[in-house]
């Protein structure tokens, strides 16, 4: 039985310079030897790519459109994604408050029973310009009824748990659906 891995469309959202394109360009990237050549530019910032999780392939649409710019709820990309990573940046605590705003316009826009977010806190090799604690992230994500991963894509650290925790976390919903 051949079947077409399921196609999960995943969103960046966050503050300018908290590391969305860093996010990207690890996906896109040589980081998974395994997959680097299936990886297709599809446009400037929309990266498609097969992934595998848990024995399991699965197809993600990594989408890094968000214009910080614009009004919450304007921006297209905020309304495509079958899940988002929400950005922020440990080293900026209005990054982390920016990060709060749109996990509040995201919960409106889509029931938490079918979204997943993992809240991500980048930029954890900067340990000694550190503005967020740990617990105060991951307080903020139990709050949001979220998951929360501290990451470094300078270190390429948790980059790659972050995309598969996202798989799982759709997973999991598509499964009890
Ligand atoms: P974006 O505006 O959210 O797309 O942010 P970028 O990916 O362009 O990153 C902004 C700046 O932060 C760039 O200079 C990156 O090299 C840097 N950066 C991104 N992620 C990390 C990280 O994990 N650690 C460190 N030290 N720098 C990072
Ligand atoms: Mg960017």
């Amino acid at each position: 039985e051949s079947r077409a891995p399921a196609a999960y469309r995943v969103v960046l959202l966050g503050a300018s310079g908290v590391g969305k394109s860093a996010f990207c360009s690890i996906f896109a990237g040589a980081a998974d030897s395994l997959d680097s050549d299936e990886c297709e530019l599809c446009g400037d910032e929309v990266f498609e790519k097969e992934v595998e999780v848990d024995g399991e392939a699965a197809t993600v649409t990594l989408i890094d459109t968000w214009d910080s710019e614009m009004g919450d709820d304007q921006d297209c990309s905020i309304h495509s994604g079958d899940a988002y990573l929400l950005l922020y940046s440990i080293t900026d605590r209005s990054s982390f408050l920016r990060a709060s705003e749109l996990r509040i316009t995201l919960r409106q826009l889509r029931p938490p029973e079918h979204t997943p977010i993992i809240l991500v806190g980048n930029k954890c090799d900067l340990v000694r310009r550190r503005e967020v604690s740990s617990s105060e992230g991951r307080a903020c994500a139990a709050v949001f009824d979220c998951k929360f991963i501290e990451t470094s894509a300078a270190m390429q650290h948790n980059v790659w748990e972050a995309f598969h925790g996202i798989v799982r976390q759709l997973r999991l919903r598509r499964d009890v659906r």
